[in-house]
């Protein structure tokens, strides 16, 4: 067994290696596990929101973020059904609450790289890969992980504590017997890019929600491989429509022509089933959750990864404060009550009222909600509490808050 005195986490994606990185940053020796060879590149995550660019400012992530990324301080909302405007959010308004008062469209493994690069400048980071955490243990003394390299060979590390970081099918969650409570939505998601610029073509915003009660439509735009932007559009695939059919060059075609009324190249497709999950509990002594381990929500809005990283900021504070002496169970319960609470309250309230807005069918109430974001919009007090709530400002205000 490989002894050690600091702390494992299972998992190496975003909201691990920032976790790693701030501890390694203290002093705190942390040993990342990723069982995937390098970061997917797959579309998952595009939006970093102020809150996060905040909070990155502390480990110098910012620069290189805001180098690669598109700033975005507008988001739109639309009406599909009668072409209208509906609302377009300003985050210039975060400016007294920010330092970052936009979001930036980057790629999410492109945040991961960045955030990799300035992790392995640490001694005290190290990052195994691909190896995979078969099983987690703790004892009165530490915690232990057996992991599995890429020959087959078994071996078990020892660490203080042990972070769960592994994702939504998470073992580590698995492990400590926490329930994962919540629901999973019955239509999938497609996620399309086209290197077509909607934006100049149809006058959008780099971020833009187009409410239609059957078929509504949400784009946004990312860097691409080189630079120049492609355009993200998410389209939600029907119950009965097949797997094969939602994925077709037809399906796509005709989503994009219904939605945009264009027919662009498409480059990339990906669709998968969304899920409003929370653990249960995310402490089990020394073992603990942060990220989509912890909490899962459907995309609308961009605040999963957003909220791990919150997660994983304030584990790694309270951690730092226990390698000092501080009261580790008083110090861990904290972070339980803090994260579970506002995941409930902000990303799970949030992105499901984002998707109940943008699918609604019945005519009155959906005529009602759209005014009710108009007026939002239209009211400075109101509008900054909106932009607050959605760039997880009020989240990490309120989680701070919570004893
Ligand atoms: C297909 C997909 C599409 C998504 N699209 C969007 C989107 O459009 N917008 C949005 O805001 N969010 C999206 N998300 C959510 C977003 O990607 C997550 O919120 C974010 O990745 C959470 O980061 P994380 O580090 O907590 O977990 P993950 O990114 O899931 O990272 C977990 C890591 O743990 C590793 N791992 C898992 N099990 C083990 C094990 N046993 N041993 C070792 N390593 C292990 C994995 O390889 C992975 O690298 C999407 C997620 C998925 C899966």
């Amino acid at each position: 067994m490989a002894k050690q005195d600091g702390i494992l986490i299972a998992g190496g994606g975003p909201v691990g290696v920032l976790t790693g990185l701030y501890l390694a940053r203290h002093g705190i020796p942390v040993t990342v596990f990723d069982k995937a060879p390098k970061p997917p590149e797959d579309h998952r995550a595009a939006t970093l929101q102020p809150s996060t660019l905040d909070l990155f400012d502390e480990l110098g992530l910012t620069g290189p973020i805001l180098e690669q990324g598109f700033k975005s301080p507008h988001f739109q909302w639309r009406d599909r059904v009668t072409h209208e405007i509906v609302a377009e959010f300003d985050y210039g308004r975060l400016s007294s609450v920010s330092n970052h008062p936009y979001v930036i469209q980057l790629e999410q493994h492109k945040t991961v790289n960045i955030t990799l690069a300035a992790a392995n400048a640490h001694p005290d980071f190290v990052l195994h890969r691909p190896v995979e955490v078969l099983a987690v243990r703790q004892d009165a003394d530490g915690a232990e992980c057996d992991v599995q390299h890429e020959d087959g060979r078994v071996e078990t590390f020892r660490g203080r504590y042990l972070i769960g970081c592994d994702g939504g099918r998470s073992i580590v969650r698995k492990t400590i017997g926490s329930s994962f409570d919540g629901f999973t939505w019955p239509e999938r998601f497609n996620i399309v890019s086209t290197p077509v610029d909607l934006g100049a073509l149809l006058g959008f915003r780099l971020r833009n929600y187009c409410s239609h009660p059957e078929r509504w439509v949400s784009l946004m735009k990312v860097p691409g491989e080189d630079g120049k932007g492609l355009w993200r559009c998410v389209f939600p695939a029907k119950t009965e429509e097949s797997d094969e059919e939602v994925m077709s060059d037809g399906w796509i075609a005709a989503r994009f022509e219904e939605c945009l009324g264009v027919t662009p190249e498409v480059v990339h497709r990906n669709m998968y089933n969304v899920h409003q999950r929370v653990a249960g509990s995310f402490r089990n002594g020394r073992i603990v959750l942060a990220g989509d381990a912890a909490h899962v929500n459907n995309p609308i809005g961009g605040m999963g990864m957003n909220s791990g990283f919150q997660d994983g900021i304030t584990l790694a504070r309270k951690l730092i404060d226990i390698w000092k002496g501080a009261d580790a169970d008083a110090l861990l319960d904290r972070y339980d009550r803090q994260r579970r609470l506002t995941a409930i309250e902000y990303v799970q309230a949030q992105s499901i009222a984002n998707k109940r807005l943008l699918e609604e069918k019945d005519p009155e109430v959906r005529r009602q909600r759209l005014d009710d974001l108009r007026r939002t919009c239209e009211d400075p007090v109101k509008h900054l509490e909106f932009v607050k709530r959605g760039s997880l400002v009020a989240m990490w205000e309120k989680s701070e808050q919570i004893e």
